[in-house]
């Protein structure tokens, strides 16, 4: 018998002061078909974790074709420290070559990143996420006091389905975890981590959208910093955003993932 909905809201309230290991080995225990989405940052230690719980762990990322020359040396870094099978996840090359050949390779900087993101983003990660039960993210209560204050450890997925449009729950083991636990933890259990968190950069992702960061400003500044705070999440997380109503009725009909992007 699958999870049922009940059950996730039982975890996200008993687990909310747990460890993150504690939390993986109830997504582990209870999920058969359940994969960890690193992004190449510091939620490798989640990678770390997997590893030490589980001898075949399921872990993808999402490659947009724009990561930093060091993250995907990080990816491939992180493959073997770990001797993990690392399944990189590709945009469609259709959609992407569509999208380039109409709107060019920087277009995010005129009219937003949503389309961007969803094509070289949303869409890969709503094919691979339509193949699980489950899955599990890095994301942290800390990263973001507008989209992500009010994080679950453990969640029904509001924007994705998984295996044929079935329930997909979401487990965020590090949601109430701070950065410096989570640099602790990285030094105290050597793990490697993406060189560009030495050149300044916190958040990491795309190399057009991300830049490093001042001493005493958010992470989150340095991610989209021509956009709207409360407007920053890439669509891989948007159930952390309010919808705003009017938008969504134009795209819905042909492009139903950006009903949740908008
Ligand atoms: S983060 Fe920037 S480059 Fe990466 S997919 Fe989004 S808009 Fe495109």
């Amino acid at each position: 018998m699958g999870v049922t909905p009940e059950q996730v809201k039982s975890w996200a309230r008993d687990y909310d002061s747990h460890t993150p290991q504690a939390i993986l080995e109830c997504a582990l225990a209870h999920c058969d078909n359940i994969a960890l989405s690193f992004s190449g940052a510091e939620d490798v230690v989640l990678v770390d974790m997997l590893c030490k719980l589980s001898k075949k762990p399921n872990i993808f990322s999402l490659d947009t074709g724009r990561l930093h020359p060091e993250t995907y040396q990080f990816l491939d870094t992180v493959r073997k420290h770990y001797g993990i099978s690392l399944h990189l996840v590709s945009p469609d090359t259709q959609q992407l070559e569509a999208f380039t050949q109409q709107k060019g390779l920087f277009s995010f900087y005129e009219d937003g990143h949503k389309e961007c993101c969803t094509v070289r983003k949303v869409a890969p990660l709503k094919r691979k996420l339509s193949t699980l039960s489950a899955w599990i993210t890095g994301q942290r209560k800390d990263q973001s006091d507008d989209t992500r204050a009010q994080l679950a450890v453990a969640e029904v997925d509001s924007v994705f389905t998984g295996v044929e449009g079935g329930q997909l729950v979401k487990f965020n083991p590090l949601a109430n975890w701070s950065s410096a636990q989570v640099w602790q933890y990285i030094r105290d259990n050597n793990v490697p981590f993406n060189p560009l968190h030495q050149k300044g950069f916190i958040s990491i992702g795309c190399e057009p959208c991300t830049r490093p960061v001042l001493p005493n400003q958010h992470e989150r500044e340095g991610r989209w910093w021509w956009e709207q705070a409360d407007k920053k999440e890439c669509g891989l997380h948007a159930g952390n955003i309010a919808p705003e109503q009017p938008k969504t009725v134009v795209f819905h009909v042909n492009y139903p993932v950006y009903n949740a992007l908008i």
